[in-house]
Order: C-alpha cells, then structure tokens, then sequence
C-alpha cells in the first residue's frame, strides 16, 4: 500500500500534501482527520484516506480499515471534548448522496438536541479562530 497517489486538483490530496492548510486533528502513514471548515456544527471533522479514492466503492478493505479506527479515535476524542448529546458519523458517495468533495471521507458531526441539523446542510463558511478552539479541545483527547 502506497500513501503518494494524488489525484490532479482534488482538494483533500492538497491538504494531505501540505500544499493547502487544514486544522489538524490527527495524522499517520496512511489517515488524516481535520476540521471541516464550513462546520455543520461545532466540532465538525472529516476523517480521509491519505491515499486517493473517489468515494466507498473505490477504496480498498485495508486502506477502509485504517479509516475507520481513526473515525473511532476521533469520535471518541470529540465525546469527551465536547460532550455533545450525540453524534452522527456520515459519508456521502456520488452527487446525487450531496458528495461534493470526490476524495473518500467520513464526516464525525457533534450533535445537539433538537438542532434540527439537515444532512443536506448548507456550505457556510466558519469562524477559523472558532475551529481551532475546537481543534485543540479535540485534540486534547486524542491518543497517538
Ligand atoms: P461532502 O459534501 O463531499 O460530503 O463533504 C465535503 C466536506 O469538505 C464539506 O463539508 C466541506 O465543508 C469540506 N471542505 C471542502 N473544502 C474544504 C477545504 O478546503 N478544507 C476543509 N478543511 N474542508 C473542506
Ligand atoms: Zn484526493
């Protein structure tokens, strides 16, 4: 398996290059977890392959299971930082599911009661200065 296969203009192949900033959550050879930066709630992470695939069907078993230990890092980190009253781990593969980003992820979403949240949320930009709040308390509760 192989972490350097980029696919021309994607955005999250960026990020992992270093080639665009991202707030970090947590990093290894083969996963990367950052904050979201239009966040459908506080607290709003993505959780991707380093390795390019467009979406489930194109990602292989391993490389899905690395993925999803790092959901489970990172939403366990993100229960204790945040004490949501819930929290909604969602993927989206292909247009018609509202995928917009065609590099593999899973979104870890901290729930409010009755916060009335879409799943076909609106893209608003957030607060940076408010992300990186997150970030660090996320982070505070991540093991390596
Ligand atoms: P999708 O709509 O594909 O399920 O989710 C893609 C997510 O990526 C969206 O929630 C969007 O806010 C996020 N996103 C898009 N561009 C960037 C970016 O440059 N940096 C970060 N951190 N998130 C991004
Ligand atoms: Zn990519």
């Amino acid at each position: 398996m192989t972490s350097d296969q980029t696919a021309k203009n994607c955005i999250f192949c960026k990020i992992v290059a270093g080639e665009l900033p991202c707030h970090e959550l947590y990093s290894d050879k083969y996963t990367l977890a950052f904050m979201d930066i239009n966040p459908a709630a506080d607290g709003h992470s993505l959780v991707i392959p380093k390795f390019h695939s467009e979406n489930l069907f194109q990602t292989s078993n391993s490389h899905l299971a690395y993925v999803i230990d790092v959901v489970q890092k990172v939403a366990v980190a993100t229960q204790k930082a945040l004490k949501p009253d819930g929290l909604n781990i969602a993927q989206a593969n292909g247009p018609g599911a509202a995928q917009s980003v065609m590099h593999f992820h899973f979104h870890i979403l901290p729930r409010t009661m009755n916060d009335n949240l879409m799943m076909n949320w609106d893209i608003v930009p957030g607060d940076h200065e408010r992300i990186a709040r997150f970030a660090d308390q996320i982070r505070g509760f991540l093991e390596k």
